[in-house]
């Protein structure tokens, strides 16, 4: 069974992102763990998580996949940013454990004009003092599409980062397509090499998660601009394939697409349910 879902917005609880996925026929979702700009995140209702727990393992709907906030910059050149993004994500890590098992995803950060040697090095450094408090998540590394000085555009570089961590099993990587796509991985017309040369350089045993965006913009852009599937420069049939793999077919994919409603999301869940071959 192909595992699908999409971002779903947490500002009603866990109960409420359940019930939203279950409406839309989705088994696995992301979400913000706080506001995506930062700030405070929400007190933790036990009761609102212990009756999503309930209906997530009667609908089978795991794992979840949490999105730190993307305005966290782990390399930024501002040391008090750095430590911001540190004690956010630890924070979060802490509250992951109220459902336990999951995945968090994050962003690598941009180096601010440190150089990318350097922004490696940070990020690093930023995952070997949290990942001690990562309990029971497994903390993913997501690949970028290089604009401005985002790290994590290659998977050169996301296999440096992992090199440098020491807590290694608590690591992995969620590749999202839009990214790769821009980042200059042919994933239409080579989707086999692309994922040979992620098995050779990160290893295929470290991706956990999908991201599965269409993008606005060809390959190599640098842009960023997530489109809906079927509607960008990846296409139908592309993305299809991807889902299909038999390096790929199994993990989560979450949709990052532009839709305005759930139904949108209802729309594109069925529509890839219905490609799927396994
Ligand atoms: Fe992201
Ligand atoms: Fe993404
Ligand atoms: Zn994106």
């Amino acid at each position: 069974m192909l595992k699908i879902g999409c971002h779903l917005s947490s500002s009603a609880g866990y109960l409420a992102m359940g019930m939203d996925a279950e409406k839309i026929g989705a088994d696995t979702f992301a979400f913000f763990t706080r506001n995506p700009r930062g700030g405070s995140a929400k007190q933790i209702n036990e009761a609102d998580v212990a009756r999503f727990l309930e209906l997530a393992g009667k609908l089978s709907i795991s794992p979840l996949v949490a999105h730190s906030p993307y305005t966290l910059n782990p390399c930024s050149a501002k040391p008090e940013l750095r430590d911001f993004a540190k004690r956010t994500m630890r924070d979060d890590l802490e509250r992951m454990e109220f459902t336990p098992g999951n995945f968090y995803n994050f962003h690598p950060g941009s180096h601010t004009g440190q150089g990318e040697e350097t922004g490696l090095v940070q990020c690093a450094e930023m995952l070997n003092e949290i990942l001690p408090f990562s309990g029971t998540t497994t903390v993913l590394i997501e690949t970028m599409a290089g604009k401005g000085s985002e790290i994590g555009k290659s998977f050169k570089q996301i296999a440096k980062i992992i090199s440098m961590v020491e807590m290694k099993e608590k690591v992995g990587v969620c590749l999202d397509t839009c990214h790769i796509w821009d980042g200059g991985y042919d994933i239409v017309g080579n989707l086999d090499g692309v994922l040979t040369d992620f098995d050779k350089t990160i290893g295929l045993s470290k991706l956990c998660a999908v991201h599965l965006n269409d993008s606005l913009n060809p390959c190599g852009a640098r842009k960023d601009r997530h489109a809906k599937i079927g509607e960008g420069q990846i296409g139908k049939e592309a993305l299809f394939r991807v889902i299909n793999h038999e390096a790929l077919c199994k993990l989560p994919f979450i949709l990052e697409t532009p839709q305005d409603s759930l139904a949108g999301y209802a729309a594109e869940i069925a529509m890839l349910r219905e490609a799927y071959k396994h």
